[in-house]
């Protein structure tokens, strides 16, 4: 069996920065992509970044238990293919989730045995600069992520690690330093 990763944390913390990191820089660890209800953004390629769909066809997902979780986040829903994980952690290939607190846990709940790492910001103050600096978000939807950060928060105790995003240099080094250190683990080795 391959090793489940997870990536997880409150908007705008850094995830996608560090997953990407994450995949340029550790072979062999094969990105989920997830089905979203959400708009593309501007650069964004459907079936790369997101399978985006209607709220219609995600229902279907859902109603054919063809979810491995699903969560409606800032008012849109997202949800991670079931099929594409459990096949390829069969195959013996490690798999990385970049998914809400609230996804998370639904999938800690089914896969205890997965990894889950938590991306915390250095502080709130930092963490609304990032939002707005990164440009893609209206000062809305900033306010409605800042006001879940305090929630997103308190699911921490439930991850295996917690890696704060002060130097991001520093932050992907620890999350490869992890991967690296699982896959080492005498009950993960084939
Ligand atoms: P998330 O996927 O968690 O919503 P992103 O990866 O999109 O977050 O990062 C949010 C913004 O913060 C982006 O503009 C990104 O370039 C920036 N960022 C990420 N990590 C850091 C860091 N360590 N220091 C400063 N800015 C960062
Ligand atoms: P964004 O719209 O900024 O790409 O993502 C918004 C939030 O949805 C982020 O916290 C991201 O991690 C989360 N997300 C992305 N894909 C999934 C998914 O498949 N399931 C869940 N539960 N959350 C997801």
């Amino acid at each position: 069996m391959g090793i489940l990763f997870v990536i997880s944390g409150p908007s705008g913390v850094g995830k996608g920065t560090i997953r990407e990191a994450l995949l340029a820089r550790v072979g062999d660890i094969e990105d989920s992509i997830s089905a979203t209800t959400r708009e593309p953004r501007s650069g964004e390629i459907p079936g790369k970044d997101y399978f985006f769909m209607s709220d219609l066809d995600f229902g279907k997902l859902v109603e054919q238990d063809m979810l491995l979780e699903w969560a409606e986040v800032y008012g849109k829903f997202y949800g991670t293919p079931r099929e594409f994980v459990m096949k390829t952690l069969a195959e013996g290939r490690d798999v990385l989730l970049e998914i809400d607190v609230q996804g998370a846990r639904q999938v800690k709940a089914k896969m205890p045995e997965g990894v889950y790492i938590f991306i915390s910001p250095p502080s709130a103050e930092e963490l609304e600069a990032r939002l707005k600096d990164r440009g893609k978000d209206s000062l809305e939807s900033i306010e409605r992520r800042m006001k879940s950060f305090l929630d997103e928060m308190s699911y921490l105790p439930g991850y295996n690690y917690e890696v704060v995003n002060d130097e991001l240099e520093t932050a992907i080094h620890k999350v490869v330093s992890i991967v690296t250190a699982e896959r080492c683990r005498i009950q993960n080795k084939d």
